[in-house]
């Protein structure tokens, strides 16, 4: 296989009943593009027969195909940079296996990229989620805009295209836990943003519980902004300072004007101001864990993943168990 123009990465996990269909639309609209191109799916230790799907669509299109198959679930992220280790196009696009992101939008994206971007963010025109989804993704994507230095109009959107440069870079990194669209945004020289349509799941369920979501979301932020650690120092500078200057206020009024104490009594009520102050000291603690958290994963230097076959042309199958590149100096 000479090297393409165009990779497309595909992270899959337990997507079986809706992979026929992705195939069916995927590939046609990639023809149409008429650019040399490979696919590159990514099995994320899918426990249903995708792995078996991906196979077999090897086999159909070994030409364009390649498959990773990773032995365990690392997560999506994971899955995409694996994908983008093993890239060889000039131009790499990010798609959702489950056809939320239409195949048929690539050409959009490629188009801003002949302009002379090298990356190109999707912004879901209409986003077909539900309720609480759109409502939370909006939040974050405003939280994110104030403590981040990405600016990004949808940042949960994966269909999207990079530079071979940028690819390069995010591969790169070596970070375990990370957001790509954020990552890859700090390496970008003209980024740039298109609308995309977006449907709703064609099969399967979401991969992302409430859970999962949280997490992903401490990625994104704790990956890219020391300000939630920062604003806690400033948080507790200030509480300190308050609480000094209400201790000083209650000493003098209980020296010289003893019958206001039952005033000041009603207004400094401990269980609440305990209450809350505990609150805000535990949720300071897991914050400065969410950080300690990412250190230790980096200082483990574990492989990120590990693959336990790769379908390529070129070749048999590569011997199992290659591990992910562990993770080295930071990337430029
Ligand atoms: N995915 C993955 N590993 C995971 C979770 C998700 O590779 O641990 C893939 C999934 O198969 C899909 C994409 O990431 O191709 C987006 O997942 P999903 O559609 O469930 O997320 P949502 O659209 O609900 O945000
Ligand atoms: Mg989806």
């Amino acid at each position: 296989m000479a090297d393409p123009e165009l990779s497309i990465v595909v992270p899959v996990y337990n997507e079986e009943p809706g992979l026929a269909a992705l195939f069916a639309r995927l590939y046609p609209a990639l023809d149409a593009l008429a650019t040399p191109y490979e696919v590159i799916f990514v099995n994320d230790g899918s426990r249903d027969a995708s792995a078996a799907l991906l196979r077999e669509q090897f086999q159909r299109r070994p030409d364009v195909t390649r498959i990773v198959l990773f032995n365990a679930n690392y997560g999506q992220h994971m899955a995409v940079i694996a994908g983008f280790e093993r890239c060889r196009g000039e131009r790499v696009v990010t798609l959702d296996a489950d056809l939320q992101n239409p195949p048929e939008e690539i050409g959009k994206l490629l188009a801003a990229m002949d302009a002379g971007h090298d990356y190109v963010g999707g912004v879901r025109r209409q986003r077909e989620d539900s309720w609480w989804r759109k409502a939370a993704s909006r939040a974050m994507n405003r939280l994110r805009e104030r403590l981040t230095r990405i600016t990004m109009t949808d940042q949960g959107c994966m269909l999207r295209a990079y530079s071979r440069d940028i690819v390069a870079a995010v591969a790169a990194s070596s970070e375990v836990a990370t957001f790509i669209p954020a990552l890859a945004y700090t390496y970008a020289a003209k980024p740039t943003e298109v609308e995309v349509a977006h449907e709703e799941r064609a099969a399967g369920e979401s991969k992302y519980s409430l859970y999962k979501l949280i997490r992903l979301n401490f990625d994104l932020i704790t990956g890219f902004s020391l300000v939630p650690l920062q604003l806690f120092s400033m948080f507790g500078m200030l509480v300190s300072a308050l609480s000094l200057a209400t201790y000083l206020v209650v000493i003098g009024y209980r020296v010289f004007f003893a019958e206001w104490r039952g005033a000041i009594n009603a207004l400094w009520d401990r269980d609440i101001l305990a209450f809350l102050l505990i609150g805000m000291l535990l949720f300071g603690l897991g914050l400065v864990g969410e950080y300690v958290g990412r250190i230790y994963q980096q200082v483990r230097q574990r492989p990120r993943y590990t693959v336990r076959a790769v379908l390529e042309s070129d070749g048999a199958a590569a011997p199992p168990a290659t591990a992910g590149a562990p993770p080295q100096a930071p990337g430029p």
